[in-house]
């Protein structure tokens, strides 16, 4: 491509509304424009790394036997409304001119599974995987950080089908090995990691994450063995040895104004850690009273789980006064208004004389031990693990933390859609089954974001080859000057003969715009064609490593070049 003809509208400033620095880089490189909040037209650049990106998926997955197809965006509601899923708050929906309701598609297990409901009837279909790239829909309530969270963006989703739980494992395995070749090839430093199945379910789940600093997600990983979970997720395992402490007599204390935690601190002069937090939830729509040390964060996915609780949510004001029959910010486990469930994080079983929250305007009570003082409905892991945690798998371990961006996840769904669609097989013995199904998501949109947010610098991007706009950049020094202007379009058109994607500066633009252009950009190896063409040479640099130029005979460029972007790409196998 020569980029005279190339339509890349680069910006010098950075745009107000980018906070995020891929968000910066994509507007500033041209690769993309904003239409509305979270939503993006792709421009040539953005779309070639898209397309590079949405190939290496498709090699991937082709290679464990995965077939592409193309379901609509639009999705009729009833189609959601046979897994419940038609009340998703995500969803955009709409009306058709004859009143027919639809939604455009969030993910697409119901559509895919109506196909195969209608398709597949004998277990020797089986295994089958299908999966489209496609645009997705969904109205988040905070867009953010650009491509990273979209209301509309391109999501690999692929769904297979099987009738034993093996070759379910066999085909999530290959998934999984797959996933993990993609972000390789695609030059990012990933992780995998237990996660939580959110409003999907399923049995087992892993959320693939780009480790880079500006990540949403907190990963925690064991020191000494292999288990990593998304801090949402991380079990914190029960500590064997409790301290025995003598329950001393409990005491009123009096607290003016101090209802967070911090205040109450900074008023007693006492380490978080002597609190106990309480926090009023309500589960599947009745009060029940969550308890954590003050220095942790309740964790609501996992106080669903010991609840068995298909929705708990912090209780609204009006629920909290009325159980604690006190002004917000004095909850306490103890003398509650309205005897409530109390659920007990397993770390408050060490340690006693803690201070509470005395269900009373401006007072707190001191030594308080639970077992002691008031009774516990359950204990159970309720807090959201952290850095310095031990390990929940392997004895020596502990747990040291790390920023990710999700870029992919995969759900063993094992027969949650098939039953509620009734998409059944006939097993080998005859008997009418329902499907074993997985899904695999992955967000080609974000990874693409991910990727500038793992490689740039201060001038700019810096794209691994697998996945840059072009493998190579040619800046022409002066295009008055016709011996470099003929010589660099003979090189481009040589090793674009070689197969190397190459661009051709041939602007009438200033040398400085070109190499801040080929920068911002990100073009991983540049090849400058100036005054040394004198001698018979051009100058070679890389864009990850700044300031190293080479010079190369004019003669052996292309073969060095070849040479070099065979190399780059090898680093990526
Ligand atoms: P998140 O927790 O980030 O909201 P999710 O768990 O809802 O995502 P999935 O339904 O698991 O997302 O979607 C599969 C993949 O699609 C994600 O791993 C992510 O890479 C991508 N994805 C999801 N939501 C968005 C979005 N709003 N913008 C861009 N990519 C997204
Ligand atoms: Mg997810």
């Amino acid at each position: 491509m020569k980029a005279s003809q190339l339509f890349f509208p680069t910006l010098r400033e950075v745009p107000r509304e980018a906070e995020l620095i891929s968000h910066q880089l994509l507007l500033r490189g041209g690769f993309v424009r904003s239409v509305a909040a979270g939503i993006y037209s792709y421009l040539p650049l953005g779309w070639r790394v898209h397309e590079k990106i949405a190939q290496i998926v498709r090699e991937e997955v082709n290679a464990f036997g995965g077939q592409e197809i193309h379901m609509p965006v639009l999705v009729p509601k009833e189609l959601l409304d046979e897994t419940g899923r038609s009340a998703v708050p995500v969803l955009f929906g709409l009306k058709d001119r004859n009143q027919r309701e639809f939604f455009l598609g969030f993910t697409h297990e119901e559509v895919v599974t109506d196909i195969v409901r209608s398709t597949v009837h004998s277990w020797k279909q089986m295994p089958l995987y299908l999966y489209q790239i496609q645009t997705k829909e969904r109205d988040e309530p905070r867009p953010r950080g650009g491509l990273i969270r979209g209301r509309e963006f391109t999501m690999f989703d692929g769904y297979s089908f099987d009738y034993s739980e093996e070759k379910l494992d066999a085909i999530y395995k290959a998934n999984y090995q797959a996933y993990g070749n993609v972000f390789r090839r695609c030059g990012l430093e990933h992780l995998a990691v237990e996660a939580d199945p959110g409003s999907i379910g399923g049995s087992e789940n892993h959320e693939f994450m780009v480790l880079t600093e500006n990540g949403e997600d907190t990963v925690l990983r064991c020191d000494s063995c292999t288990y990593a979970a998304n801090a949402e997720r991380g079990e914190v395992p029960e500590t064997s040895s409790v301290e025995a402490i003598k329950p001393e007599a409990s005491e009123s204390i009096s607290t003016p104004g101090a209802h967070t935690i911090e205040e109450v601190c900074a008023f007693l002069h006492v380490e978080a850690g002597h609190l106990i937090k309480s926090i009023i939830c309500t589960a599947d729509g009745k009060p029940v009273v969550a308890l954590v040390r003050g220095d942790r964060d309740l964790n609501l996915p996992k106080f669903a789980r010991v609840l068995g609780a298909k929705s708990v949510e912090l209780a609204d004001v009006p629920t909290v006064l009325r159980v604690t029959g006190a002004p917000m910010g004095f909850a306490g486990p103890v003398g509650l208004a309205e005897p409530s469930p109390i659920y007990a994080d397993n770390e408050l079983k060490q340690g006693g004389n803690y201070i509470v929250g005395a269900n009373q305007a401006d007072a707190h009570l001191g030594n308080v031990t639970p077992g002691h003082d008031f009774q516990v409905t359950t204990w159970g892991d309720i807090r959201t693990a952290v850095a310095g945690d031990k390990c929940p798998r392997c004895d020596e371990g502990h747990l040291t933390d790390a920023r990710g961006i999700e870029v992919g996840h995969i759900f063993k769904l094992g027969t949650k859609y098939s039953k509620d669609m009734q998409a059944l097989y006939q097993s080998e013995t005859g008997e009418k089954t329902p499907i074993l199904m997985g899904c695999y998501g992955l967000g080609v949109s974000r990874t693409l974001a991910s990727a500038v947010e793992a490689h740039h610098d201060e001038s700019g991007i810096m794209w691994p080859i697998t996945i840059a706009p072009y493998e190579v950049g040619i800046v022409l020094t002066n295009m008055k000057d016709t011996s470099i202007v003929d010589a660099g379009v003979q090189l481009y058109q040589e090793l674009k003969a070689a197969g190397v994607d190459a661009l051709l500066d041939d602007r009438d633009e200033r040398t400085g715009v070109k190499f801040k252009d080929m920068e911002l950009i990100g073009i991983p190896i540049q090849v400058v064609v100036g005054k040394g063409l004198a001698n018979g040479e051009v100058e070679v640099s890389m864009r990850r490593e700044k300031g190293v130029r080479t010079a190369v005979a004019t003669v052996e460029l292309v073969d060095h070049i070849v040479a070099l972007v065979k190399a780059e790409k090898s680093r990526l196998m």
